[in-house]
């Protein structure tokens, strides 16, 4: 592996540098989760939770949350968890876990999900899957991803995922931000990573639209998303899902995920994790009206 690429969350935390805000943050979370009631947290409901790296200094991270929450949750596949809200099947705490834009490290995630069958979904740009040269991934990973270089999966590699038993989902070709993308170029992208996915890994169910808030999305590319033939889409919107009072069909359903940073104190993750339960709510499920 090229020794430019970035391999711990550390390097990333240097080369970010710390801001008053993100230290304001960390203050306020540190408060929040010491008073956070974890009671919240038998609320049945599925908690859909995304990461983008593990790197090495986080792997211990990893562990140690997968340790905490299977001891009150159950952990599901992609395609389980969208069956049970459309089905309104949600007995018990679940919790759902996918990864966004298809780093390396991604692999060794799979590694230690596998040790609790934990189901994840990758949601991945083929456009760079595979690719090896320093430049051009320096220059996708400041301009697009805003993040230091970091390797990428290859498709050996995602073969090797779903082999694990893990879905693959898309994340367009090379992370269009949809809001600001014409509706040509939207359906000619999104046909497009269909086509590929099928192709490479025989199926592609779901999608997750680029940088995940509401702000990044459109009523015209959700459209797309299931004109494209995808059966579940997805944001970076935080919250948890409980049964829906009515049906609900997979156009409807919105799914929401919550960021998570292994490289944060557990704390703050957990502190997330029981105000979505508490603030539980089956609006959960629905878009905005501007992207309805
Ligand atoms: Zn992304």
């Amino acid at each position: 592996m090229d020794s430019r690429l970035i391999t711990q969350y550390s390097d990333v935390l240097r080369l970010k540098k710390g801001t008053w805000k993100g230290r304001a943050r960390e203050q306020a979370l540190n408060w929040l989760s010491l008073i956070a009631d974890e009671r919240y947290l038998s609320k049945p409901r599925i908690q859909f939770l995304y990461i983008h790296h593990l790197f090495t200094d986080e792997e211990q991270k990893l562990e140690a949350l997968l340790q905490q929450l299977s001891k009150g949750h159950t952990f599901i596949s992609y395609s389980q968890a969208v069956d049970k809200i459309l089905s309104g099947t949600i007995d018990k705490p679940y919790i759902v876990f996918s990864s966004d834009d298809g780093f390396k490290n991604n692999l060794k995630a799979a590694e230690l999900l596998n040790r609790y069958d934990a189901k994840a979904c990758f949601f991945i740009n083929p456009g760079i899957i595979g690719e090896t040269d320093f430049n051009r991934i320096e220059k996708y990973c400041t301009e697009t991803l805003r993040f230091p270089p970091v390797g990428f999966l290859n498709w050996k590699d995602v073969a090797q995922l779903q082999k694990w038993g893990h879905e693959i989902g898309s994340h367009t070709m090379m992370h269009m931000n949809i809001a600001e993308a014409g509706v040509q170029e939207i359906n000619d992208d999104l046909g497009q990573t269909i086509d590929v996915l099928n192709e490479k890994c025989g199926v592609a169910k779901h999608f997750a639209f680029p940088y995940g808030r509401f702000a990044h999305f459109s009523s015209i590319g959700r459209k797309a998303v299931f004109e494209a033939g995808f059966t579940s889409c997805a944001t970076a919107e935080r919250g948890c899902h409980i049964n829906p009072e009515a049906s609900l069909s997979n156009t409807e359903l919105c799914i929401r995920r919550d960021h998570t940073v292994l490289g944060w104190d557990i704390r703050h993750i957990m502190y997330f994790l029981v105000n979505n339960a508490k603030k539980a709510s089956i609006n959960n499920n629905l878009y905005p009206a501007d992207i309805k």
